[in-house]
């Protein structure tokens, strides 16, 4: 397995890295199966949070006997010392470990206050000081803030969305952070799902040779996947360039990234489903959201009281009620269309 140097760290993670997200939707078993296998493969980063309900839990079943052959980041999004500390504890407990080789800031709005003594960084600090963790990143998906936290000085990582639909500012924080010798880490190397082509997305991230991508993956089929394609890695040859520019036309301009962090909705709306249901309805099986529940589902879009409360925390500037009347419209079409017979009297 190739391996990426992460910036000033120092770390040299496996070219393929797992981001530990969707391993949350898979029974305990089985993820511990697919952890070890990754390991069994060569996979020496695994990325996690705090927040990911019961991910840290299985990466310490899966990996604590191992983990001084392993490097693991997690992620804390307290806003104070005091609860960034009880997050840096608890997730030491649940991965059975007594050190984690990088802390995180967990999205935050702006940059958390170096000097101040209640911010997370105090709470870095200390755990520094105790063995507890050894370098600090930052994750977010508002490049000015990403660009903000290279520039600072003070973070090791920066964690950010790259695939190849990126903008030329997103290429250029890749850049920026080579210049600044902070380690690269790319999550949604398939935007959230909306790229459905591994090889082309493999191959876009490798021809950056100082991003470290963090490949989510919830079945064996998956991991194996993304292990072939280390193996024989793909070009960026004519053929998947054909595939990257069809896809660069498709999702220019404003499209939802399915990141969530819209939610809450006082309508209780679905938003990363509803905003994206235009693509979703476009791949088979798109049967799955022509039942009830599918449609009472996208017409809470009617409940929505354009409070715009998602729209100030869209880290992407969408106009996201906008959004979501643009795609309630192009569902109903869709939905009458392939024989769906609700709300025929009010059409
Ligand atoms: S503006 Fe509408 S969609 Fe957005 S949070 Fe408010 S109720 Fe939900
Ligand atoms: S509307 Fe914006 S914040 Fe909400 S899921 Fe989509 S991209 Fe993310």
């Amino acid at each position: 397995m190739r391996t990426i140097t992460l910036g000033r760290t120092g770390l040299e993670v496996s070219a393929v890295s797992l981001g530990c997200l969707p391993i949350q939707r898979v029974p305990m078993d089985e993820a511990v199966r697919i952890l070890r296998k990754a390991y069994d493969s060569g996979i020496t980063y695994y990325d996690t949070a705090n927040r990911y309900t019961d991910s840290e839990e299985k990466i310490g079943n899966a990996l604590s006997d191992v983990r001084h052959n392993i490097i693991i980041s997690t992620k804390t999004g307290a806003t104070d010392k005091a609860t960034a500390q009880k997050h840096i504890e608890n997730s030491l407990r649940m991965m059975k470990t007594d050190y984690i080789d990088i802390i995180q800031f967990h999205n935050p709005k702006g940059l958390p206050d170096r000097n101040d003594p209640n911010s997370p960084w105090a709470a870095f600090d200390e755990a520094v000081k105790k063995g507890y963790v050894r370098y600090c990143g930052i994750t977010n998906h508002s490049a000015d803030t990403a660009k903000a936290a290279v520039l600072s000085g003070d973070y090791d990582t920066v964690q950010y969305p790259f695939s190849y639909i990126s903008t030329e500012k997103e290429v250029a924080l890749t850049e920026l952070c080579k210049e600044h010798n902070v380690g690269f880490i790319a999550m949604k190397g398939l935007c959230g799902g909306m790229l459905t082509n591994s090889a082309a997305c493999y191959a876009f991230a490798r021809a950056h040779d100082n991003v470290v991508p963090i490949w989510g993956v919830q079945t064996m089929e998956e991991l194996e996947d993304w292990l072939e394609l280390e193996k024989n890695p793909p070009e960026l040859s004519d053929e998947i360039m054909a595939v990257i520019e069809a896809d660069r036309a498709k999702y220019s301009g404003d499209f939802c990234r399915a990141c969530g962090y819209c939610l809450p909705c006082a309508a209780n709306i679905e938003i990363p489903t509803a905003a994206r249901i235009e693509t979703l309805l476009g791949r088979a099986p798109w049967q799955q959201y022509m039942d009830d529940a599918s449609y009472d589902k996208m017409h809470r879009i009617d409940n929505c009281i354009n409070c715009r409360a998602c729209a100030s925390r869209c880290p992407y500037g969408l106009d996201t009620p906008a959004l979501l009347k643009h795609m309630l419209a192009f569902y109903d079409a869709f939905y009458h269309a392939h024989g769906g017979t609700r709300g025929l009297d009010n059409v």
